[in-house]
């Protein structure tokens, strides 16, 4: 039953949650693709994901930096494919500065999208989850969710809480066939962080190669970004049965940035 699963990846037009819709698609599962792209682009995603995969797939932009909005996304799945089993909360964004100065506007909007929205959907889809006495949650949180680097106050603070969230939803639903993890990656080469090689090359006066190395080379011994394929890999096997007894982890993909 569990293989078959449809599976909503939120963000999943870009970077991590894209790489993840494709590995869950190759093993067969319905795909409901999400992020903030034209109804156009959206399209062209699900048209590529039917022909290459065989498989149902459906997509919706819905804005879940509000509560309506995650209720719309929760719905647009439904519609396409009927209640997933298996629920990726990986949509997220960043801002950088220093606490002090930390526009309000940003405070609100990552604690809204990379926090609440995880929040929302897991409550949303829960209860047909333990019906069903079977269900998934994976939560992409981050290294930030573990330990903290300066000018990320509301990233490092939703991703602790997005981890704290993962813990009571595993504790809650242990008895009902139901898991939640959270991933935390280090560097993922994806666009969420080419603002900040940009910063580096540009206040360094160097190229963004160089810029790029200096940034993972700072935090990680492993001094490599993470494939956004790897994460989609462990998304799959923490959908698989070998991981029915690992729940309310958080899982490091950091190169040893958090070993330190
Ligand atoms: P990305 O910028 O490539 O993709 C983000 C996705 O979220 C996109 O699909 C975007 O449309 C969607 N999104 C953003 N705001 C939205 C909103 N209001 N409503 C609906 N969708 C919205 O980013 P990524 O690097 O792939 O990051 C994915 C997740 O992984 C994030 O939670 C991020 O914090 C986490 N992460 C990334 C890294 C990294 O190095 N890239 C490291 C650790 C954790």
């Amino acid at each position: 039953r569990e293989q078959k699963q449809p599976v909503l990846i939120t963000g999943s037009t870009s970077g991590i949650g894209l790489a993840i819709a494709h590995t869950m698609a190759r093993a067969g599962h319905a795909i409901m693709l999400h992020g903030l792209t034209s109804p156009e682009e959206g399209e062209d995603l699900q048209r590529q994901f039917r022909s290459e995969y065989d498989i149902a797939c459906g997509f919706s932009n819905a804005d879940i930096a509000t509560e309506t909005g995650c209720a719309q996304l929760a719905a647009d799945t439904r519609e396409a494919l009927g209640n997933p089993g298996i629920l990726v909360n990986n949509a997220g964004v960043q801002h950088t500065a220093e606490t002090h100065e930390f526009p309000a506007e940003q405070w609100q909007n990552i604690l809204a999208i990379n926090l609440s929205a995880a929040f929302f959907l897991t409550r949303d889809l829960l209860p047909d989850m333990r019906a069903n006495d079977w269900g998934r949650i994976v939560n992409i949180s981050s290294v930030h969710g573990l330990v903290a680097s300066q000018q990320k106050a509301a990233y490092c603070a939703a991703k602790h809480g997005l981890i704290g969230l993962t813990k009571v939803v595993a504790l809650e639903n242990a008895d009902r066939g139901i898991t939640a993890n959270a991933i935390c990656p280090g560097w993922v080469e994806t666009p969420l962080i080419q603002p900040q090689i940009e910063a580096i090359a540009r206040e360094e006066n160097i190229d963004i190669e160089a810029a790029r190395t200096q940034l993972i080379g700072a935090k990680q011994p492993l001094p490599h970004a993470t494939n956004p394929e790897a994460i989609g890999e462990l998304v799959l096997y923490l959908c698989g049965e070998f991981a029915r007894t690992i729940t309310g982890t958080s899982l490091p993909v950091d190169g040893g940035w958090t070993a330190q």
